[in-house]
């Protein structure tokens, strides 16, 4: 028998190839002792496994999997599928390079129309129960709607339509279907794309985390969130990171609501906000570099749901490779090596002529997502973004809110707008890895896309129109605001206006840390 799956404890932090990096480091802070919802991860040699047997899951790794289901169950003391206390999982893609939101996550799963009657009454809180499972279809079926027991009912029909069959209601089914869902989706488009765009070996495969359940969705003592250790854009100390009270992890990445800065949990959780600062700070020592992470509080219990090393832009690696060197945790040459050539690329983007900006008509202002200036002709959707690239425009992205669907419009613009969504939701996240500038959560916004026009500050813009956006600053113009090249900034402290002010050719000033990396 080939051992294809792995309870988290038996994993770690070096087994990102065969856990996948979300699954390894599930496995390494379980070890660490830390509040992870317990759950095993299938590897990636059984994603291969999956592409080379046709498109199935073989019946060894079938046995190993439902072995580990039984165990989970034993753990959790929960049954799958239970008409009063079901165990309620979900299924988390994670290959061994981070693609974040380009592959299928399944949450809830456990749920069919006899469990979500116990569901209902074990929480005494139907509206949460059925919640849930309204949330699991949609995720299974990839369809969008709103509303909860009737749209069940719905969504159960169009998954009929759509499918050609019921909608599973065996617990045992659903878990299957979700993790061959997860592997297909290592074949998607826009996992394609992505891993193009960074040269990720399609080879490598994906795992998959199956992780019992915790709910951020219970109510006001409950809430998501998402977190880095340092800023990652700027890559200042401090923590940085967005919640949502009463809330499901993909709420918040999603930007369906924008979520509270992380500091205002310590108002709304005291003593969870207090846990999560000394965990978080553990696990930044632990891994020795800057943590993104994704928590979930149930009914004020808090989980860790993931950690990585976080993305960030060129400056931010400078900044945090700098200060780890200064604060005793890495050396230089360790310095050195933090910093991807590639990204060094995006510290030599354009910022605006200072001149001309303050000609510029400003119409509104939000959060200043990932830096840089860009300015093009507004396109909202992806297929139109590409087009306009490809027939040599300079293009801004303007939704409601990204998706990674979005991924290849993303790809091709100067610049992303978006009305809803935090530092954290998925535009600002992938904005920052692509070293593209991007503006967030503009609630003044009024979005038509399919109209293709919006409203912001009293003005209308149109598709093709020019706006320009100061991602430093998160403030957003009219019309074709000129750029000018960038020079490498030499005091961390003003990061935007030293890149602004600074002519390339003046040999640059550097502080005591920046000489260090250097080196
Ligand atoms: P991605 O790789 O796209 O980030 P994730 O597997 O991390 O996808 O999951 C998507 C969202 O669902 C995250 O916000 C995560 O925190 C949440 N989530 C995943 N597993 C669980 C779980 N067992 N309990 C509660 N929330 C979860
Ligand atoms: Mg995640």
């Amino acid at each position: 028998m080939n051992k294809r799956v792995y309870k988290f404890e038996e994993g770690n932090a070096g087994m990102r190839a065969l856990l996948g990096g979300k699954g390894a480091n599930l496995a390494e802070m379980t070890n660490l002792g830390m509040p992870v919802p317990p759950g095993f991860t299938i590897s990636t040699e059984a994603c291969t496994d999956y592409y080379n047997d046709g498109k199935d899951i073989n019946e060894d790794t079938k046995k190993q999997i439902f072995d580990a289901l039984a165990w989970l169950e034993g753990v959790r003391g929960k049954k799958f599928g239970d008409e009063n206390d079901p165990l309620l999982v979900s299924v988390r893609s994670g290959a061994p390079v981070s693609m974040p939101g380009m592959m299928d996550t399944i949450l809830n799963l456990g749920l069919n129309d006899v469990s979500v009657v116990g569901f209902a009454k074990k929480t005494g809180n139907p509206r949460f129960a059925y919640d849930s499972y309204r949330r699991f279809i949609q995720m299974f079926s990839e369809l969008q709607a709103e509303d909860l027991q009737n749209v069940i009912a719905r969504y159960k029909e169009l998954y009929k339509k759509q499918q050609g069959e019921d909608f599973p209601q065996d617990p045992k089914v659903q878990l299957m279907e979700a993790i061959k869902a997860v592997f297909r989706s290592w074949d998607n488009p826009r996992a394609n794309t992505y891993r193009r765009m960074y040269d990720i070996p399609y080879e490598l495969g994906t795992a998959v985390n199956v992780q019992s359940m915790v709910f951020g969705n219970m109510g006001n003592t409950s809430g998501t969130g998402v977190a880095f250790t340092r800023n990652p854009a700027t890559g200042a100390k401090g923590i940085f990171g967005e919640y949502l009270i009463n809330a499901q992890g993909e709420d918040v990445v999603a930007g369906i609501r924008t979520p509270q800065p992380i500091t205002k949990l310590a108002e709304d959780l005291p003593e969870c906000y207090e846990e999560f600062m000394k965990l978080a700070k553990g696990l930044e020592n632990h891994y020795k570099d800057m943590q993104d992470m994704e928590f979930t509080i149930e009914d004020g219990h808090l989980f860790f749901l993931q950690t990585r090393n976080g993305k960030r832009t060129a400056q931010a690696a400078i900044q945090i490779a700098c200060d780890l060197v200064d604060e005793g945790m890495i050396d230089e040459k360790e310095a050195v090596l933090r910093i991807e050539p590639q990204s060094l690329d995006q510290l030599l983007h354009p910022g605006f002529d200072q001149e001309k900006l303050k000609l510029a008509k400003e119409i509104g202002q939000a959060l200043p997502a990932s830096p840089g200036a860009a300015a093009g002709r507004v396109y909202f959707n992806a297929e139109d973004a590409v087009a306009a690239h490809a027939a040599g425009a300079r293009v801004v992205m303007v939704r409601q809110e990204t998706s990674p669907e979005d991924i290849d419009g993303m790809h091709a613009a100067e610049g992303i707008l978006t009305m809803r969504g935090g530092m954290t939701s998925h535009a600002a996240v992938v904005a920052r890895g692509m070293g593209t500038c991007c503006i967030s959560g503009c609630g003044d916004m009024d979005v038509h896309e399919d109209e293709k026009y919006f409203t912001l500050g009293g003005h209308t813009i149109h598709e093709g129109d020019y706006i320009s956006l100061d991602g430093s600053t998160g403030k957003i113009y009219l019309g074709d605001v000129p750029t000018v090249e960038a020079s490498i900034p030499t005091s961390t402290e003003d990061f935007t206006s030293a890149r602004m002010q600074i002519p390339r050719q003046t040999p640059p000033m550097r502080s005591a840390s920046a000489q260090r990396a250097s080196v």
